[in-house]
């Protein structure tokens, strides 16, 4: 008994202290929207109205015209960027230092997803890499994919206003624009608590973060909701393809995920009308899906080891649009809404 009073102490001071540090557990802080400058530095070969539209400015000739005042001095013939100087840009934007330099600026762009609470868990991490793929000799790892995927969903979600925890958190791998991310293990929870190797024990653990954020929420939040993101290889290497599959442990998660699904399905019938799509709704007993209060679903993107599947999931940009079709899925399931 009192051990367990204990512990759970211990899990809230972990809380509260991720929550006030900054650098632990970011997202977990979100600051009240600010209309502000931020700084960016540009890519290679970037231009004003490419550098405003990624910091969330609308490019237009009055937002041009802004820039460049702000800027004075600092552009190359008045309206060339340079690759060495930081820029103000004007902007309504959350800093979240966890998506990275490219991608820590979050724009606000709506608040449909306003009240709405999710909890966007990048699978595996810390000692465990989830499922291991080879491509062109070198490793890939599930963690790292769902990771990179995850924290894309995350702030995707931000943008629409939503409050979002990410659950697994690595502070020196921000979002990447990158085919191959390399293993590491030095993710941990929100609030800095260790992935433990031991699967019973460190589901536990991200069920107890999880919860203890729900009992927070519970008053005010209109909905809240788990997604958890993998790559396994449940089928085999000879399949055509593989779809985005999802795995659900109640009815609620169901009706979750068959709206997430039917987003996916239209989507490719769109983009990719020869395609046709076959992601299946799986209803498993596990852990995480059962013993987390809110709502659940795990989903998984892709198998690691189907050569198809490596090509899509290895491709950054396939990553981002598998995030936002996700998030339109999740604005549709709360709001009704198409976007
Ligand atoms: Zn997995």
């Amino acid at each position: 008994m009192m051990k367990n009073r204990l512990s759970s102490t211990c899990l809230f001071a972990l809380l509260l202290l991720g929550l006030s540090t900054l650098d632990v557990a970011p997202v977990a802080a979100q600051a009240d929207v600010e209309e502000s400058t931020i700084d960016v530095r540009p890519r290679a070969g970037e231009g004003i109205w490419s550098l405003l539209r990624r910091s969330g400015v609308e490019p237009s000739a009055e937002s041009v015209a802004e820039f460049k005042a702000l800027n004075a001095g600092k552009l190359r013939n008045g309206s060339e960027l340079r690759r060495d100087v930081t820029y103000r840009v004007p902007s309504k934007a959350r800093v979240v230092a966890l998506f990275g330099n490219d991608y820590q600026n979050v724009p606000l762009k709506s608040d449909l997803l306003k009240g709405h609470v999710y909890y966007i868990v990048g699978g595996h991490g810390g000692p465990d890499p989830g499922t291991l793929g080879t491509y062109n000799g070198k490793t890939i790892p599930e963690d790292e994919i769902a990771y990179d995927t995850a924290l894309r969903l995350a702030r995707e979600l931000m943008m629409v206003g939503a409050t979002v925890h990410v659950i697994v958190q690595d502070k020196n791998d921000g979002i990447r624009d990158e085919k191959y991310l390399p293993v590491d293990r030095d993710e941990v929870y929100l609030g800095g608590k260790k992935i433990v190797l031991n699967q019973a024990q460190r589901l536990r653990t991200r069920t107890e973060v999880i919860n203890k954020l729900y009992d927070q929420h519970r008053k005010t939040a209109l909905s809240q909701q788990v997604i958890s993101l993998h790559v396994d290889s449940y089928g085999h290497a000879i399949e055509p393809q593989v779809d985005v599959h999802f795995i659900v442990g109640s009815r609620s998660g169901a009706s979750l995920a068959q709206t997430i699904r039917s987003t996916v399905e239209a989507k490719y019938d769109y983009y990719q009308p020869d395609r046709g799509y076959n992601g299946a709704i799986k209803m498993r007993n596990l852990m995480i899906l059962r013993e987390t209060k809110p709502t659940a679903i795990l989903i998984e993107l892709g198998n690691i080891r189907h050569r198809g599947d490596q090509h899509r999931l290895l491709k950054p940009t396939n990553r981002q649009t598998l995030a936002e079709w996700i998030k339109e899925g999740l604005v549709r399931e709360v709001t009704g809404k198409e976007i």
